[in-house]
């Protein structure tokens, strides 16, 4: 039986998704060979990349004029790529620090761009979002970077925030990492989004890029190869062999959001699993969450035991239950449960039952 796996990423996959996999394991379509084994350049394996990408273009309404590259080197390439893509080292570049990831994000453009940072930085771990009455954008950069998830903490950003940031006209570029697909956006408000796979898409070993094509050709002219977006852009991601399985495998999950009833059905989902698990937190006076509640991300939902005694025992018999990896990061504490869109509700029913037996054997 399959576990409940609460774990931040790599995370849990639909189970229909795993099945059809394995389904296909050896012998895909009736060709003889696994996915995996396929060259990259035949005409099966484009089959299976050209459908992965109409897909993702179908769940997330992506319109024409945006290119979809599909890159290795995870979400944190691209925190190198995004500046050396749209700016040169003299330009002012605009971040909004709200955690550890935007951190991440702002220290490695720092070393291709002048960073301004609109808010935030004081804390390592915000548990809110800094007031939109304390921004500072800057008049000339050339982009606005934002995390619009924070894992690590479950702080998201609400459309009072993205609002704010649209309002200044200019390029707004969105790491989606935590929460891509979770809801519905307008992709045409944004000039680059980018995710890595290990947790909405697919299996770790690729991050998503969705770019304005009026974007493409600004890199700066040291750019690296394999960091410059034109170079994926004119090769349909294949300038050098792609990261193969895991591009069939995210395919598989688009196609399970589309047989879902797509992101506005998942949607509806997501927001039902997170209030019901927030609703329980809240009502606990065993548990608690410490981010505010309007902010609160439908992804990464964390806690602590009020009793932080008690931490080691919680995971030791929440892992017996078969409810997985709920230790939060270790630099934040306590326990977090990611639900991903492939977290069945019922997964946050076993998570509720066990959270209230183990308060009640340890009130
Ligand atoms: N951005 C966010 C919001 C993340 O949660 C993560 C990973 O957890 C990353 C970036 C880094 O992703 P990767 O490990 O794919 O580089």
């Amino acid at each position: 039986a399959r576990a409940f796996n609460f774990s931040a990423g790599p995370a849990m996959l639909p189970e229909a998704v795993m099945r059809k996999a394995e389904s296909e394991f050896l012998d895909w379509q009736g060709t003889g060979m696994s996915v995996m084994e396929m060259s990259h350049r035949s005409k099966e394996y484009m089959s299976v990349a050209h459908k992965m990408e109409a897909d993702l273009r179908e769940v997330m309404v992506i319109p024409d004029n945006y290119k979809v590259l599909f890159i290795h080197g995870g979400a944190s390439m691209q925190f190198a790529a995004i500046p050396m893509n749209l700016a040169q080292q003299n330009d002012t570049v605009d971040y909004l620090n709200t955690g550890v990831w935007s951190t991440k994000a702002i220290k490695e453009a720092s070393r291709f761009a002048t960073v301004n940072v609109i808010a935030g930085g004081q804390e390592a771990n915000p548990t809110e979002v800094p007031s939109i009455e304390d921004w500072n954008f800057s008049k000339d950069a050339k982009y606005i970077h934002i995390c619009s998830n924070e894992t690590i903490t479950g702080l998201e950003l609400q459309d009072e925030h993205f609002d704010a940031v649209f309002a200044q006209g200019k390029p707004v570029i969105a790491d989606m990492s935590s929460n891509i697909m979770c809801r519905e956006i307008d992709v045409s408000k944004y000039a680059m989004i980018y995710a890595g796979a290990q947790k909405n898409i697919g299996p770790a070993g690729l991050a998503i890029v969705i770019v304005r094509q009026d974007l493409l050709g600004n890199a700066r002219s040291d750019t690296p190869t394999l960091l410059n977006w034109d170079t994926y852009a004119e090769n349909e991601s294949m300038f050098n062999t792609p990261a193969t399985y895991a591009w069939y495998l995210a395919g598989l999950v688009f196609d399970w959001i589309k047989n879902t009833g797509g992101v506005k059905a998942i949607s509806k989902i997501n927001e039902s699993k997170a209030s019901k698990l927030y609703d329980f937190i809240d009502a606990s006076d065993f548990y608690s969450n410490s981010i505010k509640v309007s902010e609160r991300s439908w992804m990464n939902v964390t806690f602590n035991l009020k009793n932080t005694e008690l931490d080691a025992d919680f995971l030791e018999q929440s892992k017996s239950a078969g409810l997985l990896s709920l230790k939060g990061h270790k630099a934040f504490g306590g326990m977090r449960a990611s639900i991903y869109n492939a977290m069945p509700e019922e997964g946050i029913d076993a998570l509720i039952d066990f959270m209230k037996k183990f308060a009640l054997e340890n009130a």
